[in-house]
């Protein structure tokens, strides 16, 4: 219940009565105190009946999911993120399969004992955002630290990935350039492109040839950006970048892509989607995320041609009006990239974790979409199934989730499985039991 700023702020209705008669008592005492203790007008009437109709717009939009059986319940977890979790009403230690902890670095000793470390020296926060009093040597080095990563000119930090890309469209394109987006990107993307001016394109998910028609249309462009995720996370599958590099070289257009899921682990050294398909130096900008497989904490970034970089510092709004990473958090991503760039090993360990699963899956009759990626999304096409599934699994020690609309398109429900460098063997094999008894058990599979 919201109230206008005066002393009922933090009293419910029951107790305004009593206020407001005391308040007529006061009023006629000290004239002054009006508009402090004000009388039950019709003008509060009015606002309480618009709570009141508000409330039930929303309950009956929340019935709604309910009802549709897409309802996202948050289970709650009491340990640190891994392959083996807690989950608040389970018995024992449950096998996690559903967070995006590629590496398993989310508490790797070292990471965790590096964002000790930078809490104990640089303290919990900044209380400030970057350009006034927020930007610490530790900033400038893991922008420093991932510009070289990618083989990027340079490197702007922000909050979360969601940030770099509201940010990064609105400052490089004007109302005279266009930006060329597939279909399905990510939320974030399609958020920031509608921030910014220029003329967008929706090119069919990850069709060439729609993309070229749409090259062709926007030719009178002062400049043109063509948009991907590297890969995209429902489907765990991967943009065919070779061919649209080509393109853009043909059309004169630039190439942009959200490296969330790729950054740390696809490619021979982990750099990304742009590295496995052979075009790092094809791929202009790139914008990926502390949050899943670099440590895991949070942040996200910009790395690209130094002037675009100058520039997001400049204009760019969840930088310059958003507070700094905090040192922890930058402690944890560093060491994370360091690990990343001192060796290779860890990123490959991924791929053949993958395809045990995938095969194994695939062997028991489900249908897992994607290729070579550690998302695995069993397809399983209704949403209630998803989620009873999903429960089911819990219940055998598995946790994983159920995705439906409008996450994914209706009718394309599924449990997206996720592998992480961190998962045993066995793990992966007890997750494949887990499948093939409840997908029995649903009909899923015979
Ligand atoms: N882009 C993609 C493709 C993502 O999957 C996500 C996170 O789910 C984001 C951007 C946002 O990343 P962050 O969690 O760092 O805000």
């Amino acid at each position: 219940m919201v109230f206008t700023l005066n002393a009922r702020a933090r009293l419910t209705p029951t107790h305004t009565f009593t206020v407001m008669s005391l308040g007529k008592a006061a009023r006629s005492l000290v004239n002054p105190l009006r508009g402090v203790l004000r009388p039950f007008s019709p003008a509060l009437n009015r606002s309480y009946a618009a709570v009141a109709e508000a409330r039930a717009v929303l309950e009956n939009e929340l019935n709604g999911i309910r009802a549709a059986g897409t309802w996202k319940a948050e289970r709650i977890i009491t340990s640190k993120q891994g392959p083996q979790i807690n989950v608040d009403g389970s018995r024992s230690s449950i096998l996690n399969f559903c967070a995006n902890n590629y590496l398993g670095l989310s508490s790797h000793p070292e990471v965790v004992q590096a964002g000790i470390e930078a809490l104990q020296k640089y303290g919990a926060g900044l209380s400030s955002v970057r350009f006034i009093c927020g930007t610490q040597d530790l900033h400038k080095n893991l922008e420093q630290k991932l510009a070289e990563f990618h083989e990027r000119e340079d490197c702007i930090l922000y909050a979360s990935c969601f940030d770099a890309n509201a940010g990064l469209f609105e400052v490089l394109l004007g109302p005279d350039d266009a930006v060329l987006s597939d279909e399905l990107n990510h939320a974030s993307i399609i958020d920031g492109i509608r921030l910014c001016r220029a003329q967008r394109l929706r090119y069919k998910h990850m069709d060439l040839g729609d993309l070229e028609k749409k090259l062709q249309e926007s030719q009178s462009s002062r400049m043109r950006l063509i948009v991907t995720d590297g890969v995209f996370s429902m489907d765990g599958d991967v943009a065919p970048l070779p061919g649209i590099c080509d393109l853009a070289e043909q059309y004169g257009a630039m190439v942009f892509i959200d490296e969330c899921h790729a950054t740390g682990f696809l490619g021979s050294r982990g750099r990304g989607t742009d590295e496995l398909l052979g075009v790092m130096d094809r791929v202009h900008i790139i914008n990926s995320t502390l949050g899943k497989a670099l440590g895991g904490a949070a942040g996200g970034y910009t790395v690209g041609p130094k002037p675009l970089i100058d520039l997001l510092r400049q204009r760019s709004r969840p930088y310059l009006f958003s507070n700094s990473l905090p040192p922890p958090v930058v402690g944890c991503s560093t060491r994370a990239v360091e690990l990343l760039l001192a060796s290779n090993e860890i990123a490959q360990s991924m791929t053949a974790k993958t395809m045990r699963f995938r095969n194994k899956m695939t062997q028991a009759g489900f249908t897992i979409s994607g290729s070579a990626h550690p998302i695995c999304p069993v397809m399983l096409g209704d949403a209630r199934l998803a989620s009873v599934m999903a429960d089911d699994m819990l219940k055998l020690g598995v946790y994983v989730i159920g995705f439906s609309y409008p996450v994914v398109p209706k009718g394309k429900a599924r449990i997206r499985v996720q592998i992480s460098a961190a998962h045993t063997d066995e793990d992966i094999d007890h997750c494949v039991d887990a499948f093939i008894q409840t997908g029995r058990k649903h009909g899923v599979i015979s």
